[in-house]
Formats: structure tokens, C-alpha cells, sequence
């Protein structure tokens, strides 16, 4: 089945707004076992949008669109469709009502306008919108395209997602003939193509599943696809044999709720001083609901005068040794976990580039984790650019942390 996706909108061409209904709605075909085959942003203009729809038509067998469903001037791919097919549109009652008794429920009258979002075209069936005005459309086999299917969705996102669940996807799943389960494993501290070889005779052992390997610049990602959840259950089981502590988790979660969980089940508290990575790990871990039960916070102690002010090291001490070494993430790991006390501390300190910074040359970073048993220091060099070298950093912190907080000790 050859799928497109097409997101409508001129906002969507422009830095306004972020096409995030194509990448969503790709992630649930996922979950299907389905993929596009292709996707297009495209603005709300008759010219481009009609092209683009009659392409569609003829090179893919399942339609998804978003947006231009609403009330106003802008708003026209069911129009535009109709047109095309050579079809009128025609007032569905259960839509009218529908949208009658939303504004009845909010005391408002609808708009004049509103009412041609009850208009659907002859033969294609009306998508209820359990959050919003604008019904959706279910068009199968129409007139010229057997076979084919269109299906058009609200462009608000909260809109599309609950259209999607209770009355598109499950028409997908039939279609797609089987319910598709993932079992998505979360590796850190291990290069992909270390991971590669490391998993290829498990991945054997598992071939009636589907893999993928992704890897970002933050950590990779294991998926494993099957109809069977017995199945992905003995594939979880045999990976975390294979895989040992560098499984960071599974499901959804990702390598900073692993240090949350972590912490969380020992009952322990962490504390940050970062200067390299200007407050991002924080920021990751502060994401997440409930941190504060663990994370207590720290400081972003960029400047030399600001590790002196904030965790009160000695500035003329760290002229001497430099603010990108060894002893100061030691001094900037253990004065956070004193200050705040914390059973953890940690301390980033570094050069992001892009200039060397007195001897240290670009993409030295040394992590700090001073905690029971005392302070582990690892020094690494970073490739990439700035944002990069951040962003790798924050990532083997975070997992540095998970080690040493399932090992109940810093120091190996
Ligand atoms: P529309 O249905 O075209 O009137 O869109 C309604 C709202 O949803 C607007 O605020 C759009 O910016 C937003 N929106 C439309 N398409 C998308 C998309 N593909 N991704 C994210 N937001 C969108
Ligand atoms: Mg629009």
C-alpha cells in the first residue's frame, strides 16, 4: 500500500509552524506496520493544492491530509477534492448537528461560515470530531481511483490525534490485516556500529521480527516489530542478557528518565554544577513530571567568577588549573552535591568550540560524578560542532550517571 501524506497549510512553509502532524501521523503507521512512501507541505493556494492532489491520486493508494478543513476563505481540500473527482458536496445531518450542538454546549451561535464544514462530498463518508467544529473525511473508491482511499483530517493538532485514534486507525489496522506491536530498547554508551555487531546474533535468534536500528546524536534506539507480543517479550528478555547494563530502558522512555527511575528506586537525590552544557541537563531532566523528587537542582556555572560565586571554589585556584580539567568538574561535582545535599553530584566542564580556549582544545570535556564511595572523572573528547559537542556531553553524563547509580558507587 503506497501511502502519502500531504500537510496543508501556508504557515507550514514559513519558521511559524512545524509540520509535526506528518511526523506524528508517520510514528502511528508505524505502529501499524505501515510507512509513507511520501510527504508534502504544501500552501493553502488552489493552484498548488490541486496539483498536488490530482499527483496523489494517481501515484498512491492511501491519501492522509491535514488541515484545511475549517471555516474560512483558506480552507478548501474538500472543495478542491471534490472538484477534481467531479463530485458535488452535499450537508451531512449528523455533522450539522453535530456542530449545533458544540456551540450550543459553549452558548454561542455558529458563525455563518461554520456551516459549510457540515458539506461532504457525495459518496465519502463524514469523520466525527469529538474536539472541534470541522468533521474529517473517509473517501473510499472514488470515482476513477478504485481501490484508492482519502482520507482528510483537521489541521489542529489535538484535533487530528483524536480523529485519528477513535476512527482512523482502527480502520488502518484491518486494512493493514494485523495488530503491530514495538518493542523499543533504549542503548547508551555504545557506538551503533558496535551495536550492530554486538546484537546480530540475537537479532537471528529473533528474525520473525522486524528491526531497525536508530541511532541520534544522543543515544540508539533498538526496534524490534512483530504481530506476537509473547514474541517481543522473549526478544526483550534474551537483549537484556545480551545487552546488560548498556540496555538504558525500554518502552518510552529515554536515557534521562533512566536516571530519574534509577535515583528514584534507591531513594537518592542529585545536584548539578554545569558549565560547559549551560544548564542542559538540567533542562532534559527538569522535562520530565516528578523530577524534582530526585533532582534537587544546580547551577549553571559558566564563567570562572561564577563557579567562585555560586559553588564557592577558589578563583585564583582555578586559574592555576584551568577551567576546562580535572580538577575543576571534580571541585564543581563534589561543591553541588555538598551545597545542595545531594547523594550525587555532578560537574560538566569543557570546551564546545568553536575556538580553543587557552590549552584546551575544542571538544575536551571532563564529567565529574561524586557521590558514595567518592569521584569518578572522565575525561572524553567530543566531535562535532558546538551544539554537538552540548548535546554528546549532556548524553554521557546522563549515562555515566545510570551506571554509577545502579552501581551504588562513582568509581569503577
Ligand atoms: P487548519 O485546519 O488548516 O485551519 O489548521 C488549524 C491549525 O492547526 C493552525 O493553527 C495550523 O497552524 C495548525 N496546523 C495545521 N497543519 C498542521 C501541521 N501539519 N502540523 C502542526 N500544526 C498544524
Ligand atoms: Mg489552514
Amino acid at each position: 500500500m503506497r501511502i502519502e501524506c500531504i500537510a496543508i497549510g501556508t504557515e507550514l512553509l514559513t519558521t511559524r509552524r512545524l509540520d509535526t502532524n506528518s511526523v506524528w501521523l508517520g510514528e502511528r503507521l508505524a505502529d501499524l506496520g505501515l510507512g509513507f512512501h511520501r510527504k508534502t507541505a504544501v500552501g493553502d493556494s488552489r493552484e498548488d493544492l490541486g496539483g498536488l492532489l490530482r499527483e496523489a491520486l494517481d501515484r498512491s493508494d492511501l491519501i492522509l491530509t491535514t488541515g484545511g478543513l475549517g471555516p474560512t476563505f483558506d480552507d478548501f481540500t474538500k472543495e478542491l477534492f471534490a472538484e477534481i473527482l467531479g463530485v458535488d458536496l452535499v450537508e451531512d445531518a449528523q455533522s450539522r448537528a453535530d456542530m449545533l450542538a458544540f456551540y450550543e454546549a459553549r452558548k454561542r451561535v455558529p458563525p455563518q461560515v461554520n456551516f459549510k464544514q457540515a458539506l461532504i462530498p457525495v459518496g465519502a463518508e463524514p469523520l466525527r470530531n469529538p474536539v472541534g467544529t470541522a468533521p474529517g473525511v473517509w473517501w473510499q473508491d472514488p470515482p476513477g481511483h478504485p481501490g484508492a482511499r482519502i482520507v482528510m483530517m483537521p489541521g489542529v493538532p489535538r484535533e487530528m490525534k483524536r480523529m485519528w485514534e477513535e476512527h482512523v486507525a482502527p480502520r488502518l489496522a484491518v486494512l493493514a490485516g494485523k495488530a503491530v506491536h514495538t518493542l523499543r530498547m533504549v542503548v547508551s554508551g555504545v557506538p551503533e556500529s558496535n551495536l550492530d555487531e554486538r546484537t546480530r546474533e540475537a537479532r537471528e535468534r529473533h528474525a520473525h521480527l522486524e528491526w531497525t536500528i536508530l541511532a541520534s546524536l544522543t543515544q540508539v534506539e533498538l526496534l524490534a516489530r512483530g504481530s506476537d507480543p509473547a514474541q517481543l517479550a522473549a526478544a526483550q528478555a534474551d537483549f537484556e542478557a545480551v545487552l546488560g547494563p548498556d540496555l538504558a530502558c525500554v518502552g518510552a522512555s529515554n536515557l534521562e528518565d533512566a536516571v530519574l527511575d534509577g535515583l528514584r528506586a534507591k531513594g537518592q537525590t542529585l545536584a548539578a554544577a554545569e558549565s560547559m552544557t549551560g544548564g542542559l541537563l538540567a533542562s532534559r531532566l527538569t522535562a520530565i513530571p516528578g523530577a524534582s523528587q530526585v533532582f534537587l537542582g544546580g547551577a549553571t556555572a559558566y564563567t570562572l567568577g561564577a563557579k567562585a560565586a555560586l559553588l564557592g571554589l577558589d578563583s585564583a585556584w582555578l586559574a592555576t588549573v584551568g577551567t576546562v580539567s580535572e580538577p575543576c568538574a571534580k571541585a564543581l561535582a563534589e561543591a553541588a552535591r555538598q551545597r545542595l545535599g545531594s547523594t550525587w553530584g555532578l560537574g560538566i566542564c569543557g570546551n564546545a568550540g568553536p575556538d580553543a580556549e587557552g590549552d584546551a582544545p575544542v571538544g575536551a570535556v571532563f564529567i565529574a560524578i561524586a557521590g558514595p564511595g567518592g569521584t569518578l572523572v572522565k575525561p572524553h573528547r567530543m566531535g562535532g560542532d558546538r551544539v554537538e559537542v552540548q548535546l554528546r556531553t549532556t548524553a554521557l553524563a546522563l549515562d555515566l550517571l545510570r551506571r554509577a547509580v545502579a552501581a551504588g558507587t562513582a568509581s569503577r
